[in-house]
């Protein structure tokens, strides 16, 4: 979605009359109250450990996409803060990066510890401003978190090496030291976890960040940098600009203090950021677009499959990019798969994240709602069947039904491109090699997900996959201490786990010569 939310026509919560009329808009309205109770209602950016506006004044507003009520606005922000905020890194790693490992550790340990005490908090505001049902929204919390803490351990174990010296009055070591200033940039899919799985590493490495959050959901990112700064982690050390992307963008691309661009969106600003990389010879960590193909054998045990397929397709409503976008199922279980995943579709909820019970929240925004409008109709055009859903969902806004398509084959967009909505595909198949052939016939290499209950078949298929991560008979995978991350046009780099820390350090070796005794 490359449509900005920047909504200057949207009514202010606080001022409508309208929300006490609906029933539930006086949910959002409690939520906000009790965030703003706790402090963590933060509408400004945050450079060198300062709360700033944009210099121009200029908003923008934040919107709650369950509603289309304005939340908060944010300074839209552009090139001379995000170079304040680059000077403002840069003279903060002198001194962080030259803090002991141990000091590092215990910062980012408190902000863990400080995160879980807000959870309810941090969980509300992303609900608010993102949609994704509150126990989701919990969901991503725990999984936020959980980057701060493993890699607040991971910051004692940055080990060099000692290599043997192919001459007798040598020493070879090999150091490893932060890489330097980080412009980290994200989406709005995950407004917190994106974030702590870029800034976790990097900080515990000794690293300074400039993190530019999604326009759509700045005020998670706020709100969890503000907990840093509680924590102890130094102004400077972790700033947040947000407003006019390109130019925030290539204010970091073209600056030399900044040494390495992370980033998590689209597959094209990913290339964006790669050319503009170039001129600077930055380092670069990519997490792009996928195309999840999701394999359904006739030997698979057909609930562990429906769990796992529904689970891996409907989660934040389909706007992940290790969703399945493509269920590929086997002709001989093709049926009752089908007949068994609608049922388990119909019964999931639509509504306001904030009600108990909703499983399916709103789409981010129109533009949303209309490229799953145009990919189903375009499969439709082509002889495919909508078997459930199809529709918006009555609620209006940009909520949609939960959705099944079958019949579903190669020359359907729906096939070939990332849907980031509720919309399964099902497309059928005959054999082993067909499903493999069909699953890798994408420049995506993100994630995919088998079902079988054949050893052999579970090994021979995952090794043949041409992606980034598999799941053997499970849906959900994701998880700080295993390696995130796609090949192809998917990405470059992997976040998490022990390889996650190798993005954010250089390689130094050290030639310690003449150590003969004179
Ligand atoms: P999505 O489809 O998930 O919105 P985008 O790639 O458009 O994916 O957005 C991901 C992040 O990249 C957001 O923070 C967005 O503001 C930012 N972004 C978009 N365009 C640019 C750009 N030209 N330069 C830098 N960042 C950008």
């Amino acid at each position: 979605m490359a449509m900005r939310r920047v909504a200057f026509h949207g009514r202010h919560l606080l001022s409508s009359p309208h929300l006490f009329r609906r029933h539930m808009s006086t949910e959002p309205m409690a939520a906000l109250d009790r965030i703003r109770n706790s402090g963590l209602l933060k509408t400004q950016g945050l450079v060198g450990g300062k709360w700033i506006d944009s210099y121009d004044g200029k908003k923008i507003e934040v919107q709650n996409p369950a509603t289309g009520d304005v939340i908060a606005s944010v300074p839209c922000m552009g090139t001379k803060e995000t170079t304040d905020a680059i000077s403002s890194a840069y003279s903060t790693y002198s001194s962080w990066s030259k803090l002991t490992a141990a000091e590092r550790s215990k910062a980012l340990r408190n902000w863990y510890d400080l995160i879980i005490k807000h959870k309810d908090e941090l969980a509300l505001l992303i609900t608010l401003e993102q949609g994704k049902p509150i126990k989701e929204a919990l969901g991503e919390v725990s999984y936020g978190a959980s980057f701060i803490e493993f890699f607040s351990e991971e910051a004692k174990r940055i080990y060099g090496d000692i290599i043997p010296a192919p001459l007798s009055d040598r020493r070879l070591l090999v150091l490893k030291q932060p890489v330097g200033v980080v412009g980290a940039i994200t989406p709005w899919n995950f407004p917190l976890a994106m974030i702590t799985r870029k800034v976790g590493p990097a900080l515990a490495c000794g690293c300074t960040v400039v993190v530019k959050p999604s326009e759509y959901t700045p005020l998670t990112a706020l709100a969890a940098a503000d907990l840093a700064l509680q924590a102890g982690i130094p102004p400077g050390a972790l700033n947040i600009v947000m407003g006019n992307a390109p130019e925030i963008g290539d204010a970091l691309l073209k600056s030399t203090q900044v040494r390495k661009i992370t980033f998590t969106g689209s597959t094209a600003v990913g290339k964006k950021l790669m050319e503009g990389s170039a001129s600077t010879v930055k380092k670069v960590s990519l997490e792009l677009g996928g195309n999840a193909p999701c394999i359904v054998f006739d030997d698979a045990d057909i609930d562990v499959a429906v769990k796992g397929s529904l689970a891996a397709k409907f989660r934040n409503s389909g706007q992940t990019c290790v969703c399945a976008n493509r269920i590929l199922v086997q002709e001989g279980i093709y049926e009752e798969f089908a007949k068994a995943f609608v049922k388990a579709v119909q019964g999931m909820q639509v509504g306001n994240g904030l009600v108990e019970g909703t499983s399916q929240g709103p789409l981010i925004n129109e533009a949303a709602v209309q490229k799953v409008e145009t990919f189903v109709n375009d499969a439709t055009s082509k002889g495919a069947n909508v078997i459930l859903g199809g529709r918006r969902h009555s609620l209006g806004k940009t909520f949609y039904e939960p959705t099944v398509v079958s019949n579903v084959n190669r020359d359907m967009l729906l096939f070939k491109d990332e849907v980031f909505g509720p919309v399964a595909p099902l497309v059928p198949f005959k054999t082993e090699e067909d499903a493999i052939s069909m699953a890798n016939d994408t420049n995506a290499g993100l994630a995919a997900y088998v079902f079988t209950k054949s050893i052999p078949r579970s090994w021979r298929v995952s090794e043949a996959l041409e992606y980034g991560l598999v799941g053997v008979n499970e849906g959900i995978i994701s998880t700080e201490v295993a390696p995130f991350g796609g090949v192809k046009q998917s990405g470059l780099g992997r976040e998490g786990s022990k390889y996650g820390m190798d993005e954010y350090l250089e390689v130094k070796y050290v030639c310690m010569g003449n150590l003969k005794e004179t």
